[in-house]
């Protein structure tokens, strides 16, 4: 195994990327759920979306969310932001960090929110100025960077170009987005090289890989080995789609952790909590959810000899 990171640094995503794809449920869990999460050892949090709840009723109550939580000082809380109105709203509720998102596809980009790319850069610049006036960082995350269910691969440059354009613009950080489960260590080796050769700093690039194909941990174990340190993971695997039954949703951040900590990359999380958490979002959405380790335990935890 070539050299790994000595650390890592988990996003939980559960609260959003996973419950929006999660028949909705009330506010009130998704704050037992994300108070839960904030003692684990966790220090980044997704925990809601200001956009319109007709669009994504999940979501609705994402204000609320803010207010009623319980926060960790050293724990950052983001919100996904479409738009400077929901830029606005993400401020007012006191979010540490405004979540941008754009695709790397043209396609998927004009099917998801109408507009080109560019228009959806030119959006971001207004949201950096906003998220800037209320001293808060901004993290991007490009869609479909490994792939689109409308184009195929998008070439490798073309994300690399985008990447450039997005730190242009001012925002802090850079995610790759799994959007549809797309993601193959193959793929994550083309993209690295494209951004090395455009002088991305890839060490600061965060991944974020939806397990849909089932490679989900070996797409992490590439980018582990090309110096990547940042992983967005959603607890229990929440995020498979409720009218797909056994779809899997993002990677399980319990299985995540169990493999990081197995190869010696700590993250500061504890490992039993994150499964007490897991087990609690299942009696949330009121379903088996896909994660594995709450189920096996971790490896090294042996049966009781007979
Ligand atoms: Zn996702």
């Amino acid at each position: 195994m070539r050299d790994l990171p000595e650390w890592a640094s988990i996003r939980e995503v559960g609260p959003r990327d996973g419950l929006q794809n999660e028949d909705p449920v009330p506010v009130a869990d998704r704050v037992r759920l994300i108070d839960a999460l904030s003692g684990t050892g966790l220090r980044h949090i997704e925990a809601g979306a200001f956009v319109r709840p007709e669009a994504i009723p999940a979501m609705a109550g994402s204000d609320e969310v803010f207010g009623l939580i319980e926060r960790a000082p050293d724990v950052r809380y983001t919100a996904l932001v479409p738009n400077p109105h929901g830029a606005e709203r993400a401020i007012d509720a006191r979010a540490d960090a405004l979540e941008v998102v754009v695709s790397a596809s043209e396609t998927h980009n004009f099917k998801n929110v109408n507009r080109k790319i560019e228009e959806s850069v030119a959006g971001i610049v207004e949201i950096v100025a906003l998220a800037e006036d209320a001293d808060l960082p901004v993290e991007a995350v490009i869609s479909t960077a490994y792939g689109c269910p409308y184009e195929g691969d998008i070439a490798p440059d073309a994300v690399a170009e985008l990447a450039g354009q997005l730190l242009d613009a001012g925002v802090e950080s850079l995610c790759l987005g799994d959007t549809t489960g797309m993601g193959s260590p193959r793929r994550v080796d083309e993209v690295f090289d494209a951004l090395e050769a455009a002088g991305v700093p890839v060490a600061g690039v965060r991944l974020h890989f939806h397990d849909t194909r089932g490679s989900g941990l070996a797409n992490v174990l590439a980018a582990l080995e090309r110096g990547a340190t940042g992983f967005d993971a959603s607890i229990g695997g929440l995020g498979g789609c409720p009218y797909a039954p056994g779809a899997s949703g993002n990677i399980a951040t319990e299985d995540l952790v169990h493999m990081l900590h197995d190869m010696g990359v700590a993250t500061g999380i504890d490992l039993d909590a994150l499964i007490e958490c897991a087990l609690l979002a299942e009696k949330i959405v009121g379903r088996a959810l896909p994660g594995q380790v709450m189920r096996a335990g971790p490896r090294t935890r042996l049966a009781p000899a007979s």
